[in-house]
């Protein structure tokens, strides 16, 4: 049985034509019929905390990992609403020293976009929805001497913990970079997971800190969301 988790960063109308990255800005109408066909094919979408067992092949079922990278305000705006609708639980991915703050890691680069505020973030968990860490600045963590890095790993966690008020068990490198020393970085602080960038569904017993995601994108429309969760059409291993 394999896994998709799927990768999500912003669900809001469409920025101007020519927008950077304009493409992983997935609008409300298509995250509405994303959901409700997974929940018409017979799919449970699932947080991270909810699909640890799954992961760990302790249960089986007919489920869909939902993440949400950067924790960006929209999410719980337009996101949330389906969730809770179609019954799903979801993990959005916060980067711990901007709460409240915007995507500034990305300016001149992408159009800032204000990020989950505390109280946004309380109503999240609130809802049933799990949290997880991006680190403290959305560091890249390859960049970084390894203590500096481990810090981001260690504190992001602690830091989402005290202030939001939840247990933080799952991580997700920012740009997808990360090496060996990460992975080990991600265990000892105690994460249970940590996901990536690289393209795949999941199989049961895959080590857990670097767990393939699939991509959902603006322009992914509904033969290929389909094909993408439950054909090999993401399975083609690097
Ligand atoms: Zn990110």
């Amino acid at each position: 049985m394999n896994i998709p988790i799927l990768m999500y960063h912003q669900i809001d109308a469409p920025p101007p034509r020519g927008t950077p990255l304009r493409g992983l800005i997935v609008a409300p109408s298509s995250f509405a019929w994303q959901m409700r066909m997974l929940r018409l094919f017979g799919y449970q979408g699932l947080s991270m905390r909810d699909l640890e067992p799954y992961l760990k092949g302790e249960k089986r079922g007919k489920v869909v990992g939902i993440t949400f990278d950067d924790g960006y305000q929209n999410n719980v705006e337009h996101a949330l609403p389906v969730l809770i609708k179609n019954n799903f639980t979801a993990t959005c991915y916060g980067v711990s020293s901007m709460i409240g703050g915007s995507n500034i890691w990305d300016r001149g680069l992408v159009a800032e976009k204000p990020l989950m505020t505390l109280t946004d973030w309380r109503t999240w968990r609130d809802a049933g929805m799990d949290i997880g860490s991006h680190t403290q600045t959305h560091a890249k963590l390859t960049e970084l001497p390894p203590d500096q890095a481990r810090e981001q790993v260690v504190q992001s966690k602690n830091e989402l913990e005290q202030t939001v008020g939840c247990e933080v068990r799952h991580f997700c490198y920012p740009y997808g970079w990360y090496g060996a020393e990460h992975q080990e970085m991600a265990r000892q602080a105690g994460y249970a997971t940590a996901t990536t960038t690289r393209r795949g569904r999941v199989h049961p017993g895959d080590d857990p800190y670097t767990l393939r995601r699939i991509m959902i994108a603006r322009a992914t429309n509904p033969l290929q969301f389909a094909a993408k969760i439950m054909t090999r059409y993401e399975d083609k291993r690097q």
